[in-house]
């Protein structure tokens, strides 16, 4: 675990409740704000984001059968 001075700590473990919208209001606020300075977890967050969207195709499809 390693956190760059100045810049909060990581937020990737929080990423996949921040994308499910599980987080606390504060929390919330401060993922964005570190998303914003931390191009490493920006780029997980897309990584969270399509994950998640396709996890969300793929039950629809199974909803329909
Ligand atoms: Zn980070």
């Amino acid at each position: 675990m390693t956190a760059e001075r100045g810049d909060g700590p990581h937020v990737r473990q929080m990423l996949g409740a921040y994308v499910l919208d599980a987080l606390e209001e504060d929390e919330t606020a401060s993922v964005a704000r570190h998303l914003q300075r931390c191009g490493a977890c920006a780029a997980a967050y897309v990584e969270v984001v399509d994950a998640v969207s396709l996890l969300a195709m793929l039950s629809a499809e199974d909803l329909l059968e």
